[in-house]
C-alpha cells in the first residue's frame, strides 16, 4: 500500500498542531490516490496519543517509543524514522516546518536519498501523473514554483504551521495503532543534551490569533508599537510586525509575518504603515477581513486590503483607540470589544 505519512511532532505527550493539520491535509490526498494516511509519532509513553491522531485523519498510527527518546535528539530521530518510514515504504511523507521539523527532514531526505520541498504553501495530486504537486514561493517569494519528485521516494515536503486549516476531529473515527521499538543506542548519538532549559513562551501564538494589528516600518520606533498593542489589547487581539520592523528591533521575531515569518490566518488583520511586500503578503493571504493604514493610497497592501485608510497612522490609530475605550467603558464589565 503506497501510503501517506505523516511525521506527528510532539513535546512532554502533547501534540503539535502543525502535525493536526496535516494530516487533514493528508487525508485529503490520499482520496485522490485512493490511499491511507499513517500517522508517526517519536517519543516515550506517548500511547495517549494515537486517539487524538486518529480522530484527525490517521488510518493507521504508528508509536515509535524507546526511553532513549523522551527528548528530541538530531541523530536518535533521524535514524529512528528512518527504520520507520523503509519499512512502511510511504509515497509521500509530510514534516511540519517547525524548527524540529526543519532539523529532520533534510537530514531524512539525504538518507533515503529522495528530494524535499521545503516550506510548501500549496500540496495537491496531478490529476494525471497522480504525483504530488509541491507549491512554494522562490526567488524571494516573486515567483511561486511548483515542484514535483518523479523518480524518488517518498515525496517529501515540509509545511510551516497554519499553511492548512485545522480540520475539526471526527470522534467516531477508528484506526489501527502499532508500536515501533527503532533499534537505537546512545552511541548513535553525536550530540548529547545535558540539561533542558524551558524557554519563556511568548503570550500567544500569533499564527493562532483571530485579531492581529501588524506594524511596519512606517511606524518608525517601539513607542509606536506600543499604540498598536494598545490597540490590538481592545480589540482581543496580538501585536505584529512586517520584517522591517523586526530589523529595526521594534518587535520580537516571534511575531514577524510573512515568508520568513509566520502564516497568519486571522478574522481581522490590521496593516499599519506595511507596504505590502510580496514577501508579507505570502504570511496573510489567509485573513478573513484586512484593513490597511498606510499614508501612501498606491501602496501594494492597498490591492489585498478589504479597507483601506489612508494618512498618517497616528490620529487614526488613536481614534480607533478613543472610540474603542469608550465603547468597552459602555459595555460596563466587557474589558474587550469583539467585533
Ligand atoms: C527572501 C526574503 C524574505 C522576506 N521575508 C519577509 C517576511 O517574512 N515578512 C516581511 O514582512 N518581509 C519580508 N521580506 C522583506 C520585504 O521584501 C519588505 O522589505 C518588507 O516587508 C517591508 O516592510 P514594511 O512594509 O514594514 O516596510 P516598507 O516597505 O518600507 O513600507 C513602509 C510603509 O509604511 C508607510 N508609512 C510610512 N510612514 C507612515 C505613516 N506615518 N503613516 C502611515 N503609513 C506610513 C509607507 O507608505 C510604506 O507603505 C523578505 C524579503 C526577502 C528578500
Amino acid at each position: 500500500m503506497k501510503m501517506i505519512v505523516v511525521f506527528c511532532q510532539q513535546e512532554n505527550v502533547n501534540l503539535h498542531r502543525v502535525g493536526l493539520e496535516l494530516l487533514g491535509k493528508a487525508a485529503e490526498l490520499a482520496k485522490e490516490i485512493d490511499t491511507k494516511v499513517t500517522a508517526v509519532t517519536i517519543g516515550k509513553e506517548i500511547d495517549c496519543l494515537a486517539t487524538t491522531l486518529i480522530q484527525y485523519g490517521a488510518d493507521k498510527v504508528v508509536l515509535v517509543q524507546n526511553e532513549l527518546l523522551e527528548i528530541y535528539n538530531a541523530d536518535l530521530y533521524t535514524k529512528a524514522l528512518h527504520e520507520v518510514v523503509e519499512k512502511e515504504k510511504p509515497e509521500i511523507l509530510l514534516i511540519g516546518a517547525t524548527q524540529l521539523g526543519r532539523e529532520l527532514g533534510p537530514r531524512l531526505a539525504a538518507r533515503l536519498k529522495t528530494g524535499l520541498t521545503a516550506d510548501c504553501t500549496q500540496l495537491e495530486i496531478d490529476k494525471e501523473s497522480k504525483l504530488l504537486l509541491m507549491t512554494r514561493p522562490a526567488f524571494g517569494g516573486n515567483l511561486m514554483a511548483t515542484i514535483v519528485c518523479p523518480n524518488h521516494r517518498p515525496q517529501m515536503a515540509t509545511v510551516r504551521p497554519g499553511v492548512f486549516e485545522l480540520k475539526a476531529p471526527n470522534l467516531s473515527r477508528t484506526g489501527e495503532v502499532v508500536e515501533y521499538v527503532p533499534s537505537i543506542r546512545w552511541e548513535d548519538a553525536r550530540i548529547v543534551v545535558e540539561d533542558f532549559f524551558e524557554k519563556i513562551k511568548e503570550d500567544v501564538d500569533i499564527s493562532q490569533a483571530q485579531v492581529i494589528v501588524s506594524g511596519g516600518r512606517g511606524i518608525g520606533s517601539a513607542e509606536g508599537f506600543e499604540k498598536l498593542r494598545k490597540l490590538a489589547d481592545l480589540l482581543g487581539g496580538t501585536v505584529a510586525g512586517s520584517r522591517a520592523a523586526v530589523d529595526n528591533g521594534w518587535i520580537e521575531k516571534d511575531r514577524q509575518v510573512g515568508q520568513t515569518g509566520k502564516v497568519v490566518r486571522p478574522k481581522l488583520y490590521i496593516a499599519v504603515g506595511i507596504s505590502g511586500a510580496i514577501q508579507h503578503l505570502a504570511g496573510i493571504n489567509e485573513s478573513t477581513y484586512i484593513v490597511a493604514i498606510n499614508k501612501d493610497a498606491d501602496a501594494p497592501i492597498m490591492k489585498v486590503a478589504d479597507l483601506g485608510i489612508v494618512g498618517d497612522w497616528r490620529p487614526i490609530v488613536n481614534e480607533l483607540i478613543k472610540q474603542l475605550s469608550k465603547k468597552a467603558k459602555a459595555e460596563d464589565g466587557y474589558e474587550v470589544v469583539r467585533l
